[in-house]
């Protein structure tokens, strides 16, 4: 299990750091084959130097179409988005997570049962909580205790004039605190970088919250860390409420469209 957690934390950092590399690149790939292009206009065929500028545009284009691929990998992780309950997904893996995080450590479970629903990618949201709950068991080798709460929460502008990480709306908030060994400042900068870690080689990949990161704000929603060293660590994941549920919505005829071709 721990093993399999570990390969799909490394494939999913590994496709969306590839995927952000290729964009990034390609788009510096379009101005150099683009000015490339230009000057190759202004010289005569037989100019020396129109064969060694040829030679910099196919090698430009081999280049796109290798960032071409890493972008179709990438983007093999679409999210399948769906309206979905939290509390279930936590009641679902309720059994798994016990057996994780072992026999010295007390699960807390703190559920708001007039949950409000999100439109969420499923496997994603269960990664989610399990690599947090990973870390809030390594942060407690000695024992100690761990909870699990959802609610409802709502940001209008003021809080989040006073909150820049906060953006306004409705929210399902779900929290994972645990009493371990907390994190300094210099840490929780640093947590959400790929590859950063703390632990022994072997151990960790640092992958885990870059993953947490991405997943949460592909899903449009804001991760919050309090943490205090010998005290533990809160982390607060935010994700947009779907307003009513799907079968709620009555039908309605499509808005006539205006103007247009
Ligand atoms: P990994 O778990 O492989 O180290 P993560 O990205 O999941 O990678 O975590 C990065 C680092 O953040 C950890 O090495 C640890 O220092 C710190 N960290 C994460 N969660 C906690 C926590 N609940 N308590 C204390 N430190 C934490």
């Amino acid at each position: 299990l721990e093993e399999q957690l570990r390969q799909a934390q490394k494939m999913e950092a590994i496709g969306q750091l590839a995927g952000g590399v290729a964009h990034d690149f390609n788009n510096m790939l379009q101005a150099i084959l683009g000015y490339t292009n230009i000057v190759l206009h202004m010289l005569e065929p037989d100019d020396k130097r129109y064969k060694k500028l040829m030679e910099v545009e196919k090698a430009g284009e081999k280049a796109a179409q290798l960032t071409r691929q890493l972008l179709a990998f990438s983007r093999r992780q679409v999210l399948k988005l769906g309206p979905l309950d939290l509390n279930q997904i936590i009641d679902d893996l309720l059994k798994m997570l016990r057996r994780l995080i072992g026999e010295n450590i007390d699960l807390n479970l703190v559920t708001d049962k007039a949950l409000w629903t999100v439109n969420a990618d499923r496997g994603q949201m269960e990664q989610v909580l399990l690599n947090l709950c990973v870390n809030a068991r390594d942060a407690m080798p000695d024992g100690g205790w761990l909870s699990i709460e959802t609610a409802n929460v709502s940001f209008d502008e003021d809080y989040c004039v006073r909150h820049d990480w906060a953006k306004p709306g409705d929210y399902v908030l779900l929290s994972i605190t645990d009493s371990g060994c907390g994190m300094d400042e210099e840490t929780k900068q640093r947590i959400f970088e790929p590859f950063f870690t703390t632990k022994d080689q072997g151990r960790g990949t640092g992958l885990g919250l870059a993953t947490v990161y991405g997943i949460v704000r592909q899903h449009e929603g804001m991760v919050y860390v309090y943490s205090e060293v010998g005290k533990g660590t809160r982390f607060n994941v935010y994700l947009p409420a779907i307003e009513k549920p799907a079968d709620e919505i009555p039908a309605e005829a499509p808005e006539p469209v205006s103007g247009g071709p």
